[in-house]
């Protein structure tokens, strides 16, 4: 169901955020960034919905069963994050806009959802698989991202007026775009598999990073070695 934003919310309208990913491995810059933005935009659950075969061909070195078990790990006992397996059991490439379009089927028309995306992914939006009817389905919320150019210096002109428009809090089920500027985490998945390769005992950046649980998993399973 592809919908327009004339509807706006009410108290009582549910409000989810949709964190997509490859998490490989999930990190705090993931799950600390859901945080300020589930308070940022007062938000009710955030999905966190791995990908199974990236759209742009990035390949996990974990596999998908081994990706979904590290977002449980580390999402383990936190109610308002919820581990979205949706896009594991489909084949085929991982295309937000086919999964938006499920989750706007369950949720119905008047939540409010946000898809959440970091600003080093945001520049290629605009190329995206049916990019325009993701702003039918859903808000947009681009997390400024540490070391990464900011959303404000994009030039696809796509963008550009999406950017102009953005609001500081998100009232309607779907078509705003909101620019989160939460504290920075400078870590990534690359660093962290980097540093597992690297490093004969535990690193600093790894506890500062991943929650005990993923890395004993990590361990247990000899990933990224
Ligand atoms: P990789 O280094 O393998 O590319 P990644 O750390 O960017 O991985 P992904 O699973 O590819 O992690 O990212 C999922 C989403 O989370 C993307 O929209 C990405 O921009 C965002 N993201 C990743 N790390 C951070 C971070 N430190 N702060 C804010 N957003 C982040």
């Amino acid at each position: 169901m592809v919908r327009t934003n004339s509807n706006f919310s009410t108290a009582e309208t549910k409000r989810i955020g949709i964190f997509g990913g490859t998490f490989d491995p999930v990190h705090l810059g993931h799950i600390g960034s859901a945080k300020a933005l589930l308070a940022a935009q007062n938000l009710d659950q955030i999905y966190f919905m791995p990908c199974q075969q990236h759209p742009h061909d990035k390949r996990p070195m974990a596999n998908a069963e081994q990706r979904l078990a590290m977002l449980n790990l580390a999402l383990q006992g936190q109610s308002s994050f919820h581990v979205d397996d949706r896009e594991l059991a489909r084949s085929g490439k991982s295309f937000t806009v086919d999964s938006l379009i499920d989750i706007r089927e369950e949720v119905g028309e008047q939540a409010v959802l946000i898809f959440l995306l970091g600003s080093d992914a945001f520049p290629e939006f605009h190329r995206w698989q049916r990019w325009e009817t993701i702003f039918s389905l859903a808000n947009v919320a681009v997390i400024e991202r540490a070391n990464e150019k900011s959303v404000h210096a994009i030039e696809a002109v796509e963008l550009k007026q999406k950017i102009n428009q953005a609001v500081d809090f998100v009232d309607a089920p779907c078509g705003q775009m909101t620019i989160a500027s939460l504290p920075p985490y400078p870590v990534s998945s690359t660093l962290l598999r980097e540093q597992l390769l690297q490093a004969s005992a535990i690193s600093s950046l790894l506890t500062e990073f991943m929650s005990p649980q993923v890395l004993d998993y990590i361990y247990q399973q000899h990933l990224y070695r």
